[in-house]
């Protein structure tokens, strides 16, 4: 038995997750060290997702997927990570792209995009700008109507999947007037012409994956809108909710990679004529890590089970990403120290964790961002009396004013 915590998976997600397993030992692990070393896109790989099911995990029955839950898509791309982030990260482009399409696209939409993602031809997310990351309501990038539909027209960046991926959902301000409510969501293809990624980042970490911009100066037609014009903000978020789920299993991935590695190694490596494990000043950290992996490991899986966009839904989710991405850093830190010098030079996995585990707290919402999105639930929460103490305060001298 594990040290670790395992999830109590249901016959279908274990079936996933042998799926998953199989890929990882034939495919994703020999390759993983390659596709980071080379900064290569493992077009093989994504073919390996599309014929055995996985990028149709979670896309709805009726449109060809196998509409898996949301808690077998964290068990698949925990188990994914574990063996490749950067697999892991095309994996969860797939997840966050096609998401505006399943919550909020039009039966054709949905028709169509879908089959191209069950397929393997991936959807993104082109939420991110210069100017707008954090603050996504802070977009520049504009649709303006044009004869029967619109012209998109702005640069995206840091877009997960680019130009791996034909499709594009992107998210234009339509009525500057509204503020945040006046961005919407429109797809786009590299086919339109005036859709054209032209930059790559040179990443530190997922360096199998890929990282682009989306130049937008093109015509859409009114059918490429996704959900209600000026409901851009509330789909990107909405997606993001779940996004934050499937990055916090890629986290678990990462945080279980790295707790093997130490494990193993200080287990195997002898100093001063024994294991190194031996010594407390590493059991230990070996013990903080395999308790709090377990934790996150079920907080992650309380998220995915959570339900329906919610406060409590979003509370969650920023809670499990925030605290998995955070157990990965502590176990990847572990795992290179417990390597010793191999652990800070190439070819160690380790070397290769360390740096892909840093973009875990960037994405899909910084530390910063899912602590302040905490901080105004719990304002919020107690302000509405939800955490009104048992025991009412007795002060020195009488009733506090609050005014
Ligand atoms: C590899 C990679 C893949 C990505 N994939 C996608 C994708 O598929 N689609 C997409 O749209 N975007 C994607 N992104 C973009 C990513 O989501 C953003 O980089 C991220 O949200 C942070 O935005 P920013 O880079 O503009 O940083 P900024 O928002 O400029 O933040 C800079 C720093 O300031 C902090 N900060 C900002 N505001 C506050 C505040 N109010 N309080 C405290 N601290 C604050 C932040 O936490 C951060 O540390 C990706 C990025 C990378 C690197």
């Amino acid at each position: 038995m594990s040290v670790l915590w395992e999830p109590p998976l249901n016959k279908e997600a274990k079936r996933w997750v042998d799926i998953a397993r199989e890929l990882n030992r034939d495919h994703f692990v020999p390759l993983a060290a390659e596709i980071d070393r080379e900064q290569r896109y493992p077009w093989e790989s994504v073919e390996k997702l599309a014929e055995s099911g996985l990028t149709g995990l979670l896309v709805p029955r009726e449109y060809g997927g196998s509409g898996a839950s949301l808690a077998t898509g964290v068990a698949v791309m925990s188990e994914l990570s574990r063996a490749c982030a950067s697999t892991g990260a095309i994996y969860a482009a797939y997840s966050l792209g096609s998401g505006p399409v399943i919550g909020f696209g039009t039966e054709e939409q949905k028709q169509f995009y879908l089959s191209e993602v069950v397929a393997g031809r991936a959807v993104s997310f082109a939420l991110t700008e210069r100017g707008a990351g954090s603050d996504p309501a802070a977009i520049a990038s504009t649709g303006t109507p044009e004869g029967d539909g619109w012209r998109l027209r702005g640069e995206k960046i840091f877009i997960g999947n680019g130009g791996a991926s034909k499709h594009y959902v992107a998210f234009v301000v339509t009525d500057p007037e509204q503020g945040p409510r006046g961005i919407s969501a429109f797809m786009t293809s590299l086919d339109d012409p005036g859709t054209a990624v032209t930059k790559y980042a040179d990443r530190l970490g997922l360096r199998g994956a890929r990282t682009s911009n989306l130049e937008l100066d093109t015509y859409v037609p009114a059918d490429r809108l996704v959900g209600e014009r000026g409901r851009g903000l509330r789909i990107a978020l909405s997606t993001l909710n779940t996004g934050r789920v499937i990055i916090a299993a890629q986290g678990l991935g990462v945080a279980t990679a790295a707790f093997e590695h130490a494990a193993t190694e200080a287990t195997r490596r002898r100093t001063f004529g024994r294991p190194v494990i031996d010594n407390q000043g590493i059991s230990f950290r070996l013990a903080d890590v395999a308790t709090r992996l377990s934790a996150a490991r079920m907080l992650t899986w309380e998220a995915a089970h959570a339900g329906a966009d919610s406060p409590r839904t979003r509370a969650l989710a920023s809670m499990a990403k925030l605290y998995a991405s955070e157990v990965a850093k502590e176990a990847v830190d572990l795992a290179v120290r417990v390597f010793g010098g191999d652990g800070y030079c190439k070819p160690n996995p380790a070397e290769r964790l360390y740096r892909d585990q840093r973009i875990l707290e960037i994405y899909e919402g910084t530390s910063e961002i899912l602590r302040l999105s905490l901080s105004r639930a719990i304002s919020d929460a107690a302000g509405s009396g939800l955490l009104e103490p048992l025991e009412p305060v007795a002060t020195a001298y009488g009733h506090r004013a609050f005014a």
